[in-house]
């Protein structure tokens, strides 16, 4: 078995982005003390063998003050990940905090930046500038934190061609290693998501580019990113040589991984389990003795399928399928061949360039 991946799951941010539906929150500060002891216990369980990755996720682990962040490391049971990684919004990185990160094994970080241009970035609910992104930058280089990832999303409120090229032009400048690149889509139990649905003029729905723009703005980034030297690896995901996410890509080759905190998801290479979702849930279950976990699943063949080809198709690698697989794929996998949206090349079933834009129609009809 691949050694697995370990993720730790910190659901509170400090303030609610417009288009987020993710079970993190603004909490109140005497929960997160609650459950960062919690979280610490349930660490302190895991067996982690060498060759593992670490990822903080959120919410945003960047708000843990330095006194939590160092109660997790030293719950972690071993210090030499083969990558580990912090989700970090920009503003988060104060010097306190980077060296504690850095004296924890923290070797990279993924900035959620969203948008460069402030204008955007505050009509989705974030509040920093290009320049604070860059000091932080330098700051976790100085710490010896050099792999750093920035997150962009295309379709934003307010984003325009002109903003959308600023935006890239600032990942040019930074020299960043990692960039993953979302287009918009805003959940319907977002507060954007509503506002599109049911109208209103709060969140900026009026001012979401049309889907059309959205694309060219995704297919834009794909160039511009290709033209300073990174590849993409996933539908989402562009990288300088060496510089992919290993966590990440434990996930979609369908290795194990093993998650901590509320709405933390499991898979052990058979079976599927999650954390119960929220945080307040989390506290109340550890607190009562009981344990986080709910949602077992025992995957069977089709389902095992199911999620190769869910997970591993937006991958420009493709995934490879064994005989059986491919014999119950085949019919509508030639649909696919024929619209030059595939390429099938036994064992290895891959999207072509025009599939990548394509990558969730592709699967739909995989799956059907
Ligand atoms: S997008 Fe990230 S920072 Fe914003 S509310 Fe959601 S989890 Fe928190």
């Amino acid at each position: 078995m691949a050694s697995p991946g370990i993720y730790v799951s910190i659901p509170f941010c400090a303030q609610k982005c417009t288009y987020c539906n993710f079970r993190s929150d603004v909490f109140p500060r005497g929960l997160r003390s609650q459950y960062v002891q919690f979280l610490a216990d349930e660490l302190g369980l895991l067996d982690v063998r060498a060759g593992s990755t670490l990822y903080f996720g959120g919410g945003s682990p960047s708000l843990l003050e330095p006194s939590e962040f160092s109660t997790l490391a030293a719950a972690l049971p071993r210090r030499d990940w083969e990558e580990a990684t912090i989700e970090v919004a920009p503003g988060e990185g104060t010097p306190e905090r980077v060296s504690t990160w850095a004296a924890c094994g923290i070797s990279r970080v993924s900035f959620g930046v969203q948008s460069f241009v402030p204008e955007v970035a505050r009509a989705a609910g974030r509040r920093h500038e290009p320049e604070t992104v860059r000091i932080e930058v330098e700051r976790l280089g100085e710490a010896g934190i050099r792999n750093i990832s920035v997150d962009l999303i295309a379709g934003l409120a307010r984003q325009t061609f002109a903003t959308w090229r600023q935006t890239l032009s600032w990942v040019e400048r930074l020299g960043v290693d990692h960039v993953s690149v979302y287009m918009l889509e805003a959940d319907d139990d977002s507060r954007l998501g509503r506002e599109l649905r049911a109208g209103g003029r709060r969140y900026g729905a009026l001012q979401v580019p049309s889907e059309e723009a959205i694309l060219d703005f995704y297919l834009f980034a794909v160039e511009r990113l290709r033209a300073l030297g990174y590849e993409r690896y996933e539908v989402s995901n562009f990288a300088r040589p060496g510089m992919r996410s290993l966590h990440n890509l434990k996930y979609w080759r369908m290795e194990p991984y093993f998650g901590v905190g509320s709405d933390a998801h499991s898979f052990n290479g058979t079976q599927r389990w999650a954390n119960v979702a929220t945080a307040p849930e989390y506290v109340g279950r550890m607190a009562a003795g009981l344990s986080p976990r709910t949602a077992f699943e025992e995957l069977d063949r089709n389902r095992m399928l199911e999620d190769r080809v869910l997970a591993g198709l937006r991958m420009t690698e493709g995934i490879r399928l064994g005989p059986r697989a491919w014999r119950d794929l085949q019919p509508r996998v030639e649909p696919l061949v024929a619209r030059e949206w595939l390429v099938a090349d036994e064992p290895s079933l891959r999207l072509t360039e025009g599939g990548l834009l394509f990558a969730d129609e592709v699967v739909a009809e995989l799956l059907a």
